[in-house]
């Protein structure tokens, strides 16, 4: 009888991993989810650090110690869940208010943003923002002397973006579906973005190709260094929205074998997560008084509260010595990615902005 043998390119490596995997692991791993390797390393040598209802772990690498959720879950239960919460879901639907409510403050918060980024540019060129939401980002990045380019895939969003603030070069589409020219772009900017992609560093060598030489990467993404007195109780471990958790460290070792070099590094607001469990967390934001009585009252009881709360002292040690919530990247492009890269067509940028805390 005979044997066929496997097609050339058979993966054997990962069916080897995937067996060691499952014997480290008795648990099945549910249907529409992977067993993976480090996508920093390639080790399979993972520690447990929280278990979501047996659905699927964060687990944390042996040897380059980035954590990620493994199993991880596929592309197609991705875009199914990201269907189901759609335009429907209640960030979606406040988004477009609440950043047209209290546009000045966010946009003083753009300003400061890009006067970093304009510190390390050449000049001011093409950027583009991958999951621009409604292109508030990029309204601000017009007036300052850019040329504003974005995407996202929710339709409500860009309509907003071309129709609202007339940012013409904003598509309803994923990066693998718009042909940018290689070394098309100065600046690209990922707002909490990287942590619900799943394959990440197929990602940044796609954002490589894109890049001119000496262009700036920026990546705003939750530290996982803030989960380090909560550990499995730590807010930035949202089940299957965040699928990577990022260190300073992890996240530099990431963008160096993707071709960059990291020219900024810094992290704050230590307090968003360091202390406080998810259970305890405010999700709504409180209402806004109207008066000016009732604004000067609400003001000084929120700072007589920060006045006795020793966090606020602790915290701007912790944002300072690597610890804070946000972790703030800008990479600069020094090698060119010359992996020919079939893959890198399915790094998905099909994830818009579905958190809630955005600081977008
Ligand atoms: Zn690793």
């Amino acid at each position: 009888m005979a044997i066929t043998l496997p097609a050339r390119g058979f993966k054997w490596r990962e069916i080897i991993i995937s067996m060691r995997l499952i014997f480290q692991n008795p648990c099945p791993v549910p249907k529409q989810f992977d067993l993976i390797a480090c996508e920093g390393c390639g080790s399979n040598r993972f520690s447990t650090l929280t278990d979501w209802n047996d659905l699927s772990k964060v687990v944390q690498c042996g040897q380059c110690g980035l954590q990620f959720v493994n199993p991880m879950p596929n592309q197609e239960y991705l875009d199914q869940l990201y269907q189901q919460d759609g335009e429907e879901h209640p960030y979606y639907r406040n988004y477009l208010l609440e950043r047209t409510d209290r546009r000045s403050s966010y946009s003083k918060q753009y300003h400061r943003r890009l006067k970093l980024i304009e510190n390390y540019a050449k000049g001011k060129g093409k950027l583009l923002d991958i999951g621009c939401g409604g292109g508030f980002f990029l309204k601000t990045a017009e007036e300052r002397g850019w040329e504003p380019h974005g995407i996202d895939i929710v339709p409500g969003f860009i309509q907003f973006a071309r129709n609202e603030l007339q940012l013409k070069n904003t598509h309803c589409r994923s990066l693998e579906d718009l042909e940018y020219d290689k070394h098309f772009f100065d600046v690209i900017v990922l707002w909490d973005l990287i942590e619900h992609l799943p394959r990440p560093a197929n990602f940044l060598e796609t954002i490589n190709r894109l890049l001119r030489p000496d262009g700036l990467l920026v990546i705003w993404t939750p530290n996982a260094n803030n989960a380090a007195w909560l550990k499995e109780n730590w807010f930035g471990y949202k089940p299957l929205q965040h699928l990577y958790f990022f260190s300073p460290r992890t996240l530099s070792q990431i963008l160096q074998s993707a071709g960059f070099s990291v020219v900024y590094k810094n992290t704050n607001r230590a307090k968003k997560g360091f202390f406080t469990a998810p259970e305890n967390r405010p999700y709504k934001k409180p209402e806004r008084p109207l008066s000016k009585v009732d604004k000067i009252i609400s003001g000084t009881k929120r700072d007589l509260k920060n006045f006795i709360n020793p966090v606020n002292y602790i915290s701007p040690l912790l944002d300072w010595t690597g610890y804070g919530f946000n972790l703030y990247v800008i990479g600069k492009k020094t090698a060119e990615c010359t992996k020919e890269n079939g893959e890198a067509k399915n790094a998905s940028a099909k994830i818009s902005t579905p958190s809630s805390d955005l600081t977008k």
